[in-house]
């Protein structure tokens, strides 16, 4: 049995991991790099792939850096099925349409640049794939619920837990039966951290034989919620008194409710005074209704909130933008309000317009709420680099930049061990993906005080042994 990452290996997006057994052939997730051109240069599908040869595909969420290369695969004439969620097909088809529409807009816009300037555009900046790839990879998608096996493939069954990372996310434990020979292998996916509003905790199995685990926050504890609310309010009223906008990258799906979440928490408590809320995503509202179809899968802290009402309420008090001429118009609006766009680690979307005008701007509020991959817009501003490119212009950052760890939807290094130590037999083999080095070295020191054992930090399209 062997196992090949083809991404997220020393890095936190692109994950993909192929699974090989002497009958079976099943990959785990295929999504998307993002960050720089350098990194955006690996979403290709691997040839050590052999897409007709493979059994099954499973995918752990929604998120575009676990979903955003299936469509490569239907392109490519992958035969078989998708298995996950049923959350997590509704979460994927937003992803990966709005996906589509990006790369063919941002196609767009450089033609029309490089028609104007008289060169020709690069033929590595066309779109990966279509809103038809889209939908062949939709069908190929099969819903299972979690805590049911199913076969995937020979000798394989796979176990859906929750992750608590996003609506429909899953740790995948896969049973895999060789010749009189049985090993249980576990995916991590992402793991989310305890007591996000919306969200129910993880509920990991236990006794795995092998583990390959995220490691994106393993080198830091995040601050805790209660605390991290009282910074964002404290923000808002700034923004307030200096009539300045507060523009917050990020995903339309997850990030973009839990914080339309504490919104309506802040102005309806009146902790804060209220102000105009500006959801400039085409998907961000569609995804809130996916939010509505699936309250089974809510905590029930959430379940009281929107059976008061208070979410919906707060609903009616968002502008949610549609065309590009609404989102145009946004500039004309007099601030202070908050503006809530994608993409989350602004590499692209809607945001970067906003970025490039207001970023110069001294009562701009930026507000980072999710993790920002290296070579990302999001990650130079964390950095505090002083100039930043935004769509081909140089821009000297006057906004104020605040990082809010404590609203990550990525469970911080003490609840990344306390899972871990839920998880595994005695002995059992730990692999860590999905982090950056420092984090994943971090990650691992820990795990081998505790256990004795050192966990194996693989590289890209390194062959692992199980
Ligand atoms: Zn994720």
């Amino acid at each position: 049995m062997q196992l090949t990452p083809y991404g997220a290996a020393g890095d936190v997006t692109g994950s993909a991991y192929l699974l090989e057994t002497s009958e079976a052939r099943v990959l785990v997730d295929f999504g998307m790099f993002q960050g720089n051109r350098e990194t955006e240069a690996k979403n290709i599908v691997p040839d050590g792939l052999r897409v007709r040869e493979l059994h099954a595909v499973i995918l752990t969420h929604g998120h575009l850096d676990h979903c955003g290369r299936l469509p490569l695969l239907a392109r490519r004439g992958y035969p078989g099925h998708i298995h996950c969620t049923s959350a997590t097909r509704d979460m994927a088809h937003l992803v990966l349409n709005d996906a589509a529409r990006i790369m063919e807009s941002d196609y767009e816009r450089k033609c029309r640049k490089a028609k104007k300037k008289g060169y020709k555009v690069c033929r590595d900046d066309a779109p990966l794939y279509d809103a038809d790839d889209v939908e062949d990879t939709i069908r190929k998608m099969r819903p299972v619920d979690y805590g049911r096996p199913i076969e995937v493939a020979t000798g394989i069954t796979a176990t859906f837990y929750e992750a608590g990372h996003m609506l429909g996310s899953a740790s995948v434990m896969l049973e895999i039966v060789e010749g009189t020979s049985s090993r249980r292998v576990l995916f991590s996916g992402d793991i989310g951290p305890t007591g996000l509003p919306f969200l129910r905790d993880p509920e990991p199995p236990t006794m795995a034989d092998v583990v390959i685990m995220e490691s994106t926050y393993g080198d830091r504890i995040h601050r805790n919620l209660g605390d991290t609310i009282d910074e964002f309010a404290h923000i808002l009223d700034m923004a307030r008194q200096q009539r300045g906008r507060v523009l917050i990258p990020a995903f339309a799906i997850g990030r973009t409710q839990q914080l339309l979440y504490h919104f309506a928490e802040l102005f309806s408590s009146g902790r804060v005074e209220p102000m105009p809320i500006y959801m400039d995503s085409p998907m961000g509202i569609e995804a809130t209704h996916i939010y509505e179809r699936h309250p089974e899968l809510f905590d029930d802290e959430t379940l009281a909130v929107s059976k008061s009402g208070k979410f919906t309420l707060m609903l009616r008090n968002v502008h949610a933008t549609h065309s590009r001429e609404e989102s145009q118009a946004i500039n004309r609006v007099r601030p202070p309000f908050i503006l809530i766009a994608g993409s989350g680690m602004a590499t692209a979307g809607r945001i970067l317009h906003h970025m490039r005008l207001y970023l110069d701007d001294p009562t701009t509020h930026v507000v980072i709420v999710g993790y920002q991959a290296r070579g990302s817009l999001g990650r130079k501003l964390v950095d505090k680099q002083e100039v930043v490119s935004v769509l081909g212009d140089k821009i000297r950052v006057q906004a104020q930049v605040h990082t809010l760890g404590g609203f990550s939807a990525h469970a911080g290094q003490d609840e990344l061990l306390a899972w871990h130590r839920n998880v595994v037999r005695p002995g059992a083999r730990t692999i860590l993906t999905h982090g950056e080095d420092e984090a994943r070295e971090m990650l691992a020191s820990k795990i081998e005080q505790e256990t004795g054992q050192r966990p194996l930090l693989p590289t890209y399209e390194q062959l692992i042994q199980l």
